[in-house]
């Protein structure tokens, strides 16, 4: 069992995954939330578990193996909370080019040995009758094995098993700047208070930069603070629908998914040029009648949208979209863990930082995603690379 005095700045998937699975091994473990805990991307996500369209093979295997250790994390759940929903996904694509490039993406995860299984129209329409036919095109694709997760749940249960072994939380309490000495660390609060220990994990998504920059460090991650499609996308949350929806449906109309209790998630990825974070649309305009629109095309019977909020989530995404984890400071001291897909890739990401810290061993796993490659970088020497990005409605971004 470790006794590092270690902390995690930031109480989002990632830091929450990575202070339970610290804790589990003895470390002592302190979380600094300038919020609440989720109060970042974790809680404006799709959060859709996939490892679906995810290159190169190395980050398909990161995310497929976190599959598993999703499924292993929830079928340890000792009451019946339930935040993992393996419900699968149904996908079709809209013309020609997108088709074939759903044919190539489901038969190149066949010979991965990721599940995936071409449908007809009928069961599709068995497992959603109120599916028009109209609505769908080309072949039709079943994921199985993916999943959808309730992330307030989720962080639940990180957080209640970290804090049973002894893990503590400081909600409302910004860090400012960070050193780092020889033998330790220094955080610097926004209070004036210090906290000092022997690592610290950066684990602040989006605002990773901020934190860096103390170091003289700077990642190039993208900037979620105006429109721009890769970053920012919006989501509509909607009251209880009556439609027979049980899994996770990805559609060249709109991305939707069940959000417990007849709720739905929603994204019209093609919509997501106008997604800015600084002005999210009214329920009432435009944004919210195209959604509705979009609704009616793929389903009869299913009444009108409902939509309760729309927002404009903020992605957390390295410039060439793929993680960015390791140690960043010369005594190895202060450790970053950011990173798209952080819903799917948190339990195993949690697992395999922790065992950095703590064994000082170098993960495989962990070896093509080092942060060095994206360090002192501007995102603008990355072409505009639009893999990674849930499987759905891709043809828009790279036909753009
Ligand atoms: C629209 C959208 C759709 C997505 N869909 C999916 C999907 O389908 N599947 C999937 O796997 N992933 C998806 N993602 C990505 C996933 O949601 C993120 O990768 C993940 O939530 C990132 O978690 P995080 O813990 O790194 O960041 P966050 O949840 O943002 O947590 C960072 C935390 O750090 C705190 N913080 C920041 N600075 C400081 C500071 N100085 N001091 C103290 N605290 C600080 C913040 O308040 C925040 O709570 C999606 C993201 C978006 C935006």
């Amino acid at each position: 069992m470790s006794t590092q005095k270690i902390a995690i700045i930031g109480g989002g998937v990632i830091g929450l995954a990575v202070a339970r699975a610290l804790a589990l091994q003895g470390a002592q473990v302190t979380i600094f939330e300038q919020q609440l805990i989720g109060a970042g991307t974790s809680s404006t996500t799709f959060a859709w578990v996939n490892s679906n369209g995810k290159q190169p093979v190395s980050y398909h295997q990161l995310n497929a193996l976190s599959m598993e250790e999703h499924a292993r994390l929830q079928q340890s759940q000792p009451n019946g909370l339930r935040w993992l929903e393996t419900c699968g996904t149904w996908e079709w694509a809209a013309e020609g080019e997108a088709q074939h490039r759903l044919q190539q993406r489901a038969s190149s995860l066949q010979s991965l040995g990721y599940p995936a299984r071409e449908v007809t129209l009928d069961e599709l329409q068995r497992e959603i009758p109120e599916l028009r036919s109209q609505a769908v095109s080309g072949a039709l694709w079943h994921f199985p094995t993916e999943s959808v997760l309730h992330p307030a749940l989720y962080l639940a249960r990180l957080w209640s098993e970290a804090r049973a072994q002894g893990a503590i939380l400081h909600q409302h309490h910004t860090i400012t700047r960070l050193s780092e000495q020889a033998n330790g660390v220094t955080l610097h609060l926004e209070n004036g208070e210090q906290w000092q220990g022997d690592r610290v994990v950066i684990a602040t998504g989006r605002w990773a930069n901020q934190l860096l920059d103390s170091l003289n460090l700077n990642l190039a991650l993208l900037d979620t603070s105006k429109p721009n499609a890769i970053a920012c996308s919006f989501l509509v949350r909607t009251a209880p629908q009556p439609l027979s929806l049980s899994a996770n449906l990805i559609s060249p109309q709109l991305n939707v998914r069940p959000d417990g209790g007849g709720r739905l998630l929603l994204q019209a990825l093609a919509l997501d040029d106008l997604a800015d974070p600084g002005a999210p649309p009214p329920i009432t305009g435009e944004i919210a009648q195209q959604f509705r629109e979009r609704y009616q095309s793929l389903f009869a019977d299913a009444g009108e949208l409902q939509i309760e909020q729309i927002v404009v989530g903020q992605r957390a995404r390295p410039a060439d979209g793929l993680p960015a984890i390791g140690f960043v400071t010369p005594q190895q001291r202060v450790y970053l863990a950011v990173t798209h897909s952080g819903i799917t890739l948190s339990p195993l990401i949690g697992k395999l930082v922790a065992q950095e810290l703590l064994e000082d061993t170098p993960s495989a796993l962990l070896g093509d995603f080092r942060p060095q490659r994206l360090l002192g970088r501007n995102v603008s020497e990355f072409a505009p690379i639009k893999r990674n990005f849930p499987a759905a409605q891709y043809s828009h971004f790279i036909l753009k």
